[in-house]
C-alpha cells in the first residue's frame, strides 16, 4: 500500500489516516451552510511509483502503488478506467487542430467518470468496515455508486433531486441502490446526506467532502499522460460542476510531476453552463471562493450546482496551471452533442458535450491554440439524457414501406 497523509488544501495542516476524518477540523469551523466545502483534504502519497508500470494503469498492482488503497481485493470487480484516448481525425480537420484528443470516459461501466471516484470510495468503506455508503448526486455519482456497490455487494443509499433525468434514476434503481428522490435541488440533497450520514453512521461519498472522490478521479490524468507518452498536453478542457473532476485531474498531473514522470501540469480550462457559472465568475473576479447562484439551471444537469463544493481548491488549481474558465450557452451545448456524435462517433450527455462547446470559446478567447496539444474530457454518455440529445436532431416522419418513398425521402434519382 502506498503510504499517505492527508494535507488540508487551505491551511496545509497534515493529518494521519482516520476513517472519521473527511475535512480539516480547523478550516471546517468556517463552513457556511450551503457553501463550498471548507478544509478539503488532499491525499499526499509518500512513496509513489517512480516509473511507468508494464501492466495497465487500472491493474490492482498499479492502483495500489498510486492510490491510498490498503487491499486491492476491496476494489469492486468492475472494469473501471483505462478508457480510450481517441484521435478524432474528422473533428481535428474541421477545427484545424491536428493534436486534439478526446478522453472518452463515457466508456466506464455506468457510463460516466464518476465510476472512478466510487471505486476508490467503496474500497475505502470496505477497508474501514462501513456496511452502508450514501451520497448526494445530480445523477451520475449516484449511478456510479450504485453500480460499484452492485458489483461489490455493499449497500448504497442515494439522495438525488426528483427532477434528475429519468434514465439516470432508472439506471441507479436497476443496480439495486436505495434511491431517495428529494423534492429539492442537488444542494439540498448534499446537506441532507451530510446530516443523514452523521445520524445513521453511513460512510459519506459526497463529492469533495470525501477526500477519496478527488483522489479516485486522478486516474484520468494518469491515463492521459501514459497514453500520450512524451506529449504532455498543453491544455485539458474540463466540464465543471462541483469542481471535483477538475481537482482530481489536477491532482493526478501534479502527482506525476512529483513522481518525476512528467515535467509540468497542463493548463486546466473549466467549462460551466451560463446558468450555473459561479466558478467562472470567481475566476474573472480574482476571488478565492464563489458566490452562490440562486436558481442555477441548465440543460447540462450534471453541472447544475449553486455553489461548487470544491470551489476553493479548483480555483487555486486552475490559476496554478495557468488555465482559465469559460461559460457556454445551453444552445451551444445542444449543438455540440450533435457535432461531436457526427464527427467522432462519441455520443455525449450535455455536460460532457460542454467540453466541445467550450473549446470553441477557448480558441476565440486565446485560452487554447489550434496548434497545441489539447484533450477534451467526455465525462458521460448521451444515453443518460435522451430528451436533451433529442433536441440536437430532427426526428423524420415515417414513410410507407415502398422503394419509391425511400428514393423520394433521400432525394435519389431512379
Ligand atoms: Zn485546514
Amino acid at each position: 500500500m502506498a503510504q499517505f497523509k492527508f494535507r488540508c488544501s487551505e491551511c496545509g495542516g497534515v493529518f494521519s489516516e482516520d476513517p472519521k476524518l473527511l475535512v480539516c477540523p480547523e478550516c471546517c469551523k468556517h463552513q457556511v451552510q450551503g457553501g463550498s466545502i471548507r478544509g478539503v483534504l488532499e491525499v499526499e502519497i509518500l512513496d509513489g511509483p517512480t516509473c511507468w508500470p508494464d501492466e495497465p494503469l487500472g491493474s490492482p498492482d498499479f492502483l495500489q502503488q498510486a492510490l491510498p488503497l490498503g487491499d486491492p481485493n476491496h476494489l469492486a470487480p468492475l472494469p473501471i478506467g483505462n478508457t480510450p484516448l481517441l484521435d478524432v481525425p474528422r473533428l481535428r480537420r474541421e477545427l484545424e487542430m491536428p493534436r486534439l484528443w478526446l478522453k472518452d470516459d463515457s466508456r466506464n461501466p455506468s457510463g460516466s467518470t464518476k465510476d472512478r471516484a466510487s471505486l476508490l470510495v467503496a474500497a475505502k468503506a470496505a477497508e474501514y468496515g462501513f456496511e452502508t455508503i450514501a451520497t448526494a448526486s445530480t445523477g451520475n455519482a449516484a449511478t456510479a455508486l450504485a453500480a460499484v456497490c452492485a458489483a461489490s455487494g455493499q449497500r448504497a443509499i442515494v439522495l438525488v433531486p426528483a427532477g434528475a433525468p429519468p434514465a439516470k434514476l432508472t439506471q441507479m434503481l436497476a443496480y439495486g441502490a436505495e434511491v431517495v428522490p428529494i423534492d429539492g435541488s442537488y444542494d439540498d440533497a448534499f446537506e441532507l446526506c451530510r446530516h443523514a450520514c452523521a445520524e445513521f453512521g453511513w460512510y459519506n461519498r459526497n463529492t469533495a467532502l470525501n477526500p477519496f472522490t478527488l483522489e479516485g478521479k486522478k486516474t484520468l490524468a494518469l491515463e492521459i499522460a501514459r497514453q500520450l507518452g512524451s506529449e504532455t498536453p498543453d491544455a485539458v478542457i474540463v466540464p465543471t460542476g462541483d469542481g471535483v473532476i477538475l481537482g482530481g485531474v489536477a491532482k493526478g498531473f501534479s502527482d506525476l510531476v512529483d513522481w518525476g514522470l512528467i515535467n509540468r501540469v497542463p493548463r486546466l480550462i473549466a467549462v460551466q453552463p451560463e446558468g450555473a457559472s459561479s466558478l467562472i465568475s470567481a475566476l474573472a473576479d480574482g476571488a478565492e471562493d464563489v458566490t452562490t447562484v440562486p436558481g442555477a439551471a441548465s440543460v447540462a444537469d450534471s453541472l447544475v450546482v449553486k455553489a461548487p463544493r470544491n470551489a476553493r481548491l479548483a480555483l487555486r488549481r486552475i490559476r496554478q496551471s495557468g488555465g482559465g474558465g469559460i461559460t457556454v450557452s445551453d444552445d451551444a451545448i445542444i449543438a455540440a452533442i450533435g457535432r461531436l456524435a457526427r464527427l467522432t462517433g462519441v455520443f455525449a450527455e450535455p455536460a460532457a458535450a460542454a467540453s466541445l462547446a467550450g473549446l470553441e470559446t477557448a480558441l476565440e478567447a486565446g485560452l487554447a491554440g489550434r496548434d497545441e496539444r489539447v484533450v477534451l474530457l467526455i465525462t458521460g454518455t448521451g444515453l443518460k439524457d435522451r430528451d436533451a440529445a433529442a433536441r440536437s436532431v430532427t426526428m423524420p416522419s415515417a414513410i410507407c414501406p415502398e422503394l419509391g418513398h425511400v428514393a423520394e425521402r433521400l432525394g435519389l434519382v431512379r
